[in-house]
């Protein structure tokens, strides 16, 4: 979004993230990068009302019209997809009905197997080219700029974990036209982001070195608990998702970026329609590749109608209630843990996200545990931001 093209994203190595790096003697002072950087600040209160035209209901599903559960009727797909191959499946749909003129989706690199990059698909293969999550960072809102380039008229879908739909939703209110472009927007649950240092750490355990890989899938196959296909030495490995990243225990929170540990958006609460993995139907029925999803205003509620209609995807009502407990059991709720991480990051002036959210509450309780965790999440991570500006 800078006018002046003057901010570039590096891979930190150390870190295993990317950051920002703005030239100076290009940068202009406008002040768009800090109004659209979720980063820096996110009023959930504003964005809920312009969004949604009222507050969120639930600290973990945010504000909703309904909840499901379901999959594409495409069996390749679904299959060969992370959970139930719903996001790929609404993406196709969008295009054959000409909802959308492309989607920016995410792939890994060919060229560089550990890097993901995102870009704008406009074919159904470039579509289905993007099916599974990629557990790494990606910068995929450095292309809202192609997005804008884009033919007078023409529409987009896009893809993206919370904090990207967060950071595109702030966006969206500085320039109206590229609110106009976006028409469909599918969020990502994400408990955390896993740095480059945890595929690395997980490839190292099994004898693998970063230069030896020629492509990485991170999950595909039946879920839970799906399958992690490493090609490397003109070789494949196919090794259990789950204990694919048992490494991470090893190497310990490390792998988590420090960003993520300031999280409080664990459905993706500005988008119009919110996937997750189908733990819950899984937990619950025994049922497997199923996605999760939130359908939070009637953008999302009248195409998934749509879809549902044409037979391309199958999908069953969820209780809100029971999938916002079943997420919070299983993963704890994030604004909650934010607020006790949030006293240590003020008592010694640490830099943070400034988050207005209704469900911020003011009073925490005394929780040795939770006290205790967010000490330990504090020092393991949070020690090398930046002092506060
Ligand atoms: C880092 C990460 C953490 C996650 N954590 C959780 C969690 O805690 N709980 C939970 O229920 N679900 C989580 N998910 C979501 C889950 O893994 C699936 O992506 C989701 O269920 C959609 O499955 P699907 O089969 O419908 O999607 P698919 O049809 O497989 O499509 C996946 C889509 O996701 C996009 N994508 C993949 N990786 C990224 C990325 N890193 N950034 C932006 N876009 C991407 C692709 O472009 C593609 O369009 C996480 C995903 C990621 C990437
Ligand atoms: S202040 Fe403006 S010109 Fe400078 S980096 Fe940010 S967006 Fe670009
Ligand atoms: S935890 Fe939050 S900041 Fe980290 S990747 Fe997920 S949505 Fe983004």
């Amino acid at each position: 979004m800078c006018p002046v093209n003057a901010i570039n994203m590096v891979v930190d190595r150390d870190k295993g993230v990317y950051r920002t790096v703005v030239d100076s003697k290009k940068c202009v002072g406008c002040g768009v990068c800090y109004k659209v950087c979720p980063g820096h600040s996110v009023d959930f209160e504003e964005l809920n009302k312009v969004l949604f035209d009222r507050q969120a209901q639930s600290s973990v599903l945010g504000s909703y019209l309904s909840c499901f559960s379901g999959y594409s009727t495409d069996n390749n797909l679904r299959y060969d997809s992370s959970s139930g191959g719903l996001v790929t499946q609404l993406l196709i749909s969008a295009l054959e009905r000409g909802i959308i003129d492309g989607a920016l989706i995410t792939v890994m690199d060919d060229g560089n197997p550990l890097r993901p990059h995102s870009f704008i698909a406009r074919t159904q293969e470039e579509i289905i080219s993007s099916v599974g999550a990629k557990y790494c960072p990606v910068p995929v809102n450095i292309m809202l700029k192609e997005i804008l380039n884009t033919q007078e008229g023409q529409k987009f879908a896009i893809v993206g974990m919370p904090c990207q739909i967060q950071g595109i939703r702030k966006a969206e209110l500085v320039n109206k036209y590229l609110k106009k472009k976006i028409v469909l927007h599918l969020g990502l649950f994400c408990t955390h982001g896993i740095s480059f240092l945890g595929t690395l750490a997980a490839l190292k355990e099994r004898g693998i070195k970063e230069d030896q890989v020629q492509s990485i899938k991170y999950r595909f196959g039946d879920f839970p608990p799906g399958k992690t296909l490493i090609r490397s030495n003109n070789e494949d490995r196919i090794i259990n998702h789950l204990e694919f990243w048992n490494a991470l225990l090893s190497i310990g929170i490390d792998a988590i970026p420090a960003r993520c540990r300031m999280c409080i958006d664990q459905t993706s609460e500005l988008a119009d329609i919110s996937i997750g993995s189908g733990w819950f139907a899984y937990k619950i029925n025994n049922q497997i590749n199923y996605s999760v999803g939130v359908i939070r205003n009637t953008v999302g509620k009248a195409f998934i109608q749509e879809i549902k209609s044409a037979n391309k995807i199958d999908i069953f009502p969820v209780d809100p209630g029971a999938l916002a407990l079943f997420e919070k059991t299983q993963r704890g709720d994030k604004k909650n843990k934010y607020q006790y991480l949030l006293f240590f990051l003020k008592l010694f002036a640490k830099k943070y996200p400034v988050y207005r959210s209704k469900l911020l509450k003011s009073e925490i309780k005394m929780n040795l545990k939770l006290w205790l965790k967010a000490l330990n999440f504090y020092l393991m991570g949070c020690v090398n931001i930046k002092e506060k500006e």
